[in-house]
């Protein structure tokens, strides 16, 4: 420890947020509750904030995006039911968190980001973790084809509207979980496609992020 360094107990504010900010709201799985408790939140916004790493709401990052709360994190992440080994779409990589989330999950990841810088930065904070990811810059609105089909898709930004092509890489018996824009609000919504490619979407809780910018997402 460098002299005027600040000194952080993360391991403890890590506790403190699982314990307080996710048990106590009802997040159940002990598998996202461990990952959460495991993943260095602190080493994917800067310094500055590290006081602040831990808590109870979003923080800023470059290019004007944001690290989400971790308890919509929790939340998402749970809707997904996922297994290790689950090959998992993200659209919007931001700092690469909650891509980290999934995979200290098992789970294989690939994360689009239309910033390069941010996904230039999600690619160091994830590898000084140990966490390897497929990152690619492009408008996710449009998914990453080439890998598809996902049998989880997670946006981490608001689409207007939820449009055929993404639904399009779920795999049969898939579950998408993105925010979609409900007037001038945003709702969580999972989509489910079972066995034989039947699709049913089921309304979560109101959320607030950032928008869905591109071909299939608003226009800038
Ligand atoms: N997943 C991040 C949250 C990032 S905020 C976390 O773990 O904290 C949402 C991100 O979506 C922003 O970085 C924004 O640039 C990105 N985004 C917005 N529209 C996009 C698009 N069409 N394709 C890919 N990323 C997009």
């Amino acid at each position: 420890m460098m002299l005027g360094e600040p000194e952080f107990d993360f391991e403890e504010m890590r506790a403190e947020m699982v314990e307080h900010q996710l048990k106590a709201r009802g997040i159940t799985d002990s598998n996202v509750l461990a990952a959460m408790g495991t993943v260095p939140r602190h080493e994917f916004v800067q310094p500055v904030d590290w006081d602040e790493a831990y808590e109870d709401h979003p923080l800023a990052i470059a290019c004007s995006q944001t690290i989400s709360q971790p308890y919509i994190v929790a939340l998402m992440t749970q809707m997904l039911e996922l297994s290790p080994g689950n090959k998992v779409l993200e659209i919007g990589t931001g700092c690469g968190y909650q891509s980290a989330v999934l995979a200290e999950l098992g789970c294989e990841v690939y994360s689009v980001e239309r910033h390069r810088s941010l996904s230039q930065l999600a690619a160091k904070n994830l590898e000084k973790c140990g966490y390897s990811v497929n990152l690619k810059v492009a408008d996710g609105s449009l998914g990453w084809a080439e890998n598809a089909p996902y049998e989880r898709i997670i946006m981490t930004c608001c689409a207007p509207e939820l449009k055929e092509g993404l639904i399009g890489q779920l795999a049969n018996g898939g579950i998408m979980v993105a925010p979609v824009a409900r007037g001038d609000e945003q709702i969580l919504q999972t989509v489910s496609k079972s066995a034989s490619g039947e699709i049913t979407v089921k309304d979560g809780i109101y959320v607030v992020f950032v928008p869905l910018i591109g071909e299939n997402g608003y226009k800038s």
